[in-house]
């Protein structure tokens, strides 16, 4: 038996005769590119016939397949393009452990209206409170819906984006990151930007803002400290903010570190380590301007 691929070419069905027609189904999926669908013909074909199935039901069944696969092959690609350091998903978020952050506000994010909005996701808040976490998780959603996702820490960023100014390059390198739907900064405010750093990364704020294109980041930061992350430079901090928090869910998370809770809890650490209320940037709760 010859397998058929989509260069193959068909044969010419002979006139008149249903047999033909039945070789030329297989072939001809696979011919157009549904190699799924070519291969679970023959099992389809007997289900249906054996529980009646009408044409449009036999035909949704064998497609269903096909784009369950694709999808599927779409979410793998997107996810490996995202670089996350590590898988976390938003089901796994315990909010229990952390009542600062609103079920409610994450739910509405999880429906990923904000992607087609524009709307930034801003996440800020001390070390271990879970901004990563609900970053990488708000992007694990936006790949399984098909779109394209980046992860990068600021100063990885602003280093990459460094390298492409020295080797003239900048240009597509700031196009590369208008591409995916959502563009994930992670630890803006860790370490200082020198003042290049922080225009570049302005650049990359105002680009993204310019074409609707949400980004999400987190902070360790309050924004009155962003002159700070943007090598001192105040204006450029301000205008940054501006456009981040034009369109924004703004999620500050006061309490404890997740790690270090767990710590006390297993009794490896003195529980006067974790101070009682390990203040976040701002004040807590969520706001949509
Ligand atoms: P941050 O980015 O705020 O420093 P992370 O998101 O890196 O904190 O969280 C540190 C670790 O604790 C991660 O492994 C994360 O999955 C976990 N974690 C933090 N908060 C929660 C939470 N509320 N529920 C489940 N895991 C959490
Ligand atoms: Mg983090």
């Amino acid at each position: 038996m010859t397998v058929a691929t989509p260069d193959t070419p068909l044969p010419a069905p002979a006139e008149g005769t249903g047999a033909t027609y039945e070789a030329q189904a297989s072939a001809g999926l696979t011919h157009l590119g549904l190699s799924v669908a070519g291969d679970q013909l023959d099992a389809a074909a007997q289900r249906a016939a054996a529980e009646g199935w009408s044409y449009s039901h036999f035909l949704g069944y064998l497609l269903d397949a096909e784009l369950r696969h694709r999808h599927d092959k779409r979410v793998q690609l997107n996810l490996q393009f995202a670089k996350f350091p590590v898988l976390k998903r938003l089901d796994a978020f315990d909010y229990r452990a952390q009542p600062s952050v609103d079920h409610r506000i994450i739910d509405e994010l999880a429906n990923g209206r904000f992607l087609s909005e524009g709307r930034n996701v801003v996440l800020l808040g001390p070390p271990g409170v879970g901004k990563t976490h609900l970053a990488i998780g708000l992007g694990v959603m936006t790949c399984e819906r098909g779109h394209r996702v980046f992860f990068t820490t600021a100063m990885d960023l602003a280093q990459r984006l460094t390298r492409a100014v020295d080797s003239n390059r900048l240009k597509r390198a700031i196009n590369a990151l208008m591409q995916p739907k959502l563009l994930i900064i992670d630890e803006v405010g860790y370490l200082q930007c020198d003042p290049v750093q922080a225009s570049l990364l302005f650049q990359v704020i105002c680009q993204r803002y310019q074409r609707g294109q949400p980004i999400c980041l987190t902070s360790n930061k309050a924004f009155s400290e962003w002159a700070y992350v943007f090598g001192d430079d105040a204006v450029m901090a301000s205008a940054a903010l501006d456009r981040l928090l034009h369109k924004s869910t703004v999620i500050n998370i006061v309490g404890e570190s997740y790690r270090l809770r767990e710590k006390k809890q297993a009794g490896t650490i003195a529980a006067n380590l974790v101070t009682p209320s390990q203040r976040g940037p701002a004040a807590g709760g969520a706001q949509r301007p």
